[in-house]
C-alpha cells in the first residue's frame, strides 16, 4: 500500500453546519488506500510518515474535489448546431444536433471538468435512442469513459414516459402538425419511446454494471414532471427506495413548467411530488427557478435538495433562481453547470463565481451568498445529491481522497493582501490555470496541465476528425425536422403565461 502525504500552506477540510470553513494552516493529509486517514500539522505528519510519497508543498492550497451536480453531455448544443433559445424552443432546436461518439463525447467534458477541479460528476443521461439493449449499452459506454479517465461519477438514465417534445401528449402534438411533418415526427418519438417496464429493466441492468465499483454509482433520474406520468413517478420513487439511492429531477425550470404543473395538478409541482411521497432528503430538484415561497418552505421542512444551475438559467432565459431564499430556509443547495456554463464550457471555478455574483441583491442589508457558502455548495452539498454522500466533498479522515492541489501564487501574483480570508481569495480569483494536480480516489489523474491516463490532444483530434465528415442522412433529416417543427412548438406555448399571477422572485423574473 502506498502512503501519500499532501502538504500545503492551507488545507480546507470542509465546513461546519453554520457554513464556517474548517481550515488547517501549514498542514498535511495522509492518504492510504484511496482514503484520507489523517489530517494535521505538516511537520508532525512528515515526522511520523517518513516512508510517504510527498506531494503538494509550500505555496499550495488544498481543497476537497469539486462536484458538478448536474451535467448531461460533452460537446455542447451550441457546438453541435443549436443556439440558445428559451428552454421550450431549445427542445425543438436540439433535434438538429449531430450524433457524437459517446465515449469521446464523455471524455471531452470530463477533460474540462477535471481541469477546473471537478472530481465527481452527476451525469444525467437525458436520452439514448433505440432498443432497451442499445440504451443500456449507451449508459455503459458513458460509465466506461469515466472509468477510463479515472473520474468519479454518479450516473443516471432519465426516466420519461410522455410529452417528449412539448408539454402535451406526443400523439396529440403530432396530429396538430401539418400532414407532411407527421410521419417524421412520429418516427422521432418512436426512436425514444420505451415502455415503463423496460425502463425499469434498463435501470436494473445499469445498476448491475456498476456493482462493486467504488467510483461509479447509478441513481434515479425522473426527468421532469411533464415527462413522467404519475405511474412513472411512482416507479421512480420505488427504485430510489429499493436501492437506497438519490433521485435528481428537473423541476419548475421555467414559468411554462409552473403553468403546466398548475394545469395538471391544480397546484405546484413540488406539492404534487410531496403528496406522492417523493419529497425528502433523497430528492434533488434541478433548477427550481419558479418555486413559490411555500415550495421553498416545503424543501426546508422535508430536507429536499436543490441543484442551482446558474449559467444554464441565464442562457435558456429561464430566470434567476431565488438562491438567497433557499439559503435563508437552510435548503442544501448544490451547483450544476448543466449543459454548459456561461463560457460554453465546464469550468466549475467560473460557475462558482457566477453563483457568487448573480445573487448579490441590491441594498446594503439585502442578502447575498458568501464565498464560503458557495464553496460548500460546490463540495459538501453537491456530494449529498449523489450516492457517494458524505464520503466525498470533505477531507476529513475516512473520506475518499478526492482533492485539488492549487497554487496560491498563480491565483494571486504579484500581490494579495493577507487580511482577506483564503476562501474569499480562492473563490474570487482562482482560475483553472492555478490547479496543479487533481486527485481522485487517491490517484493523481491530472497534473501540471496533463492527464495522467489519457492524451487529451489525441482525443480532441479524434473528435475533430469524426465531425469533419459531412452530415449523415439521419442528421440531415433531423436538422430539417427541427427547422420545420420549430414554429409549431413556438405556437403551442402562445398565451401560456397570460393571466399567470405568480409573484416574481426577483425583479428580473417580473414581467410587469
Ligand atoms: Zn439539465
Amino acid at each position: 500500500m502506498t502512503t501519500r502525504l499532501i502538504s500545503a500552506d492551507w488545507i480546507i477540510e470542509g465546513f461546519t453546519t453554520d457554513d464556517e470553513p474548517i481550515i488547517h494552516r501549514d498542514a498535511a493529509i495522509i492518504v492510504e488506500d484511496g482514503l484520507v486517514t489523517r489530517i494535521g500539522p505538516a511537520a508532525r505528519l512528515k515526522a511520523e510518515h517518513p516512508e510517504a510519497e510527498m506531494l503538494g508543498g509550500e505555496g499550495r492550497v488544498v481543497i476537497p474535489g469539486l462536484i458538478n451536480a448536474h451535467h448531461h453531455v460533452g460537446l455542447t448544443p451550441l457546438q453541435l448546431g443549436s443556439p440558445d433559445h428559451p428552454l421550450e424552443l431549445w427542445f425543438a432546436s436540439r433535434l438538429a444536433l449531430r450524433d457524437v461518439d459517446l465515449r469521446l463525447d464523455t471524455l471531452f467534458s470530463a477533460f474540462e471538468m477535471i481541469a477546473s477541479g471537478v472530481t465527481t460528476v452527476q451525469h444525467l443521461h437525458s436520452r439514448a435512442p433505440g432498443t432497451p439493449e442499445a440504451v443500456v449499452a449507451a449508459g455503459q459506454t458513458v460509465m466506461n469513459a469515466y472509468r477510463e479517465i479515472g473520474m468519479r461519477a454518479s450516473y443516471s438514465m432519465a426516466l420519461r414516459d410522455q410529452n417528449r417534445l412539448v408539454y402535451q401528449d406526443d400523439a396529440l402534438f403530432t396530429a396538430s402538425l401539418p400532414e407532411r411533418l407527421r410521419p417524421e415526427m412520429e418516427a422521432y418519438f418512436k426512436r425514444f419511446t420505451i415502455p415503463l417496464n423496460d425502463q425499469i429493466d434498463i435501470f436494473e441492468a445499469l445498476v448491475a454494471s456498476a456493482k462493486d465499483d467504488d467510483c461509479i454509482k447509478v441513481q434515479v433520474a425522473p426527468a421532469n414532471l411533464h415527462w413522467l406520468s404519475d405511474k412513472a413517478l411512482d416507479v421512480a420513487g420505488q427504485l430510489s427506495e429499493k436501492h437506497a439511492v438519490p433521485m435528481h429531477m428537473h423541476l419548475v425550470e421555467t414559468p411554462y413548467q409552473k403553468v403546466y404543473a398548475q394545469r395538471r395538478t391544480g397546484g405546484s409541482a413540488l406539492a404534487h411530488l410531496a403528496r406522492m411521497g417523493l419529497a425528502g432528503p433523497r430528492l434533488t430538484i434541478g433548477h427550481g427557478v419558479w418555486m413559490s415561497e411555500a415550495d421553498i418552505d416545503l424543501c426546508g421542512e422535508t430536507g429536499t435538495h436543490i441543484c442551482h444551475n446558474c449559467s444554464s438559467n441565464f442562457r435558456l432565459k429561464s430566470g434567476i433562481a431565488p438562491l438567497n431564499r433557499f439559503l435563508a430556509r437552510k435548503v442544501p443547495v448544490a451547483i450544476g453547470i448543466d449543459e454548459a456554463g456561461i463560457n460554453d464550457d465546464r469550468d466549475m471555478l467560473q460557475e462558482m463565481r457566477m453563483v457568487l455574483r448573480t445573487h448579490r441583491e441590491p441594498g446594503i442589508d439585502a442578502p447575498f451568498p458568501s464565498a464560503a457558502q458557495v464553496l460548500r455548495m460546490a463540495t459538501e452539498h453537491g456530494a449529498a445529491t449523489t450516492p457517494f454522500g458524505a464520503s466525498i466533498g470533505r477531507l476529513s479522515p475516512g473520506c475518499v481522497a478526492d482533492l485539488v492541489i492549487m497554487d496560491w501564487k498563480a491565483m494571486t501574483h504579484p500581490y494579495q493582501d493577507s487580511a482577506l480570508p483564503v476562501i474569499d481569495v480562492l473563490v474570487q480569483r482562482a482560475k483553472a490555470a492555478a490547479i496543479r494536480s487533481v486527485m481522485i480516489a487517491g490517484e493523481i489523474v491530472y497534473a501540471d496541465g496533463r492527464f495522467t491516463r489519457l492524451d487529451r490532444d489525441a482525443v480532441l483530434d479524434e473528435i475533430a476528425a469524426l465531425l469533419r465528415q459531412p452530415l449523415s442522412e439521419a442528421e440531415r433529416q433531423r436538422k430539417e425536422l427541427s427547422r420545420a417543427v420549430f414554429p409549431h412548438v413556438k405556437a403551442f406555448y402562445d398565451g401560456w403565461l397570460e393571466g399567470d399571477e405568480s409573484a416574481p422572485h426577483t425583479r428580473y423574473n417580473s414581467r410587469g
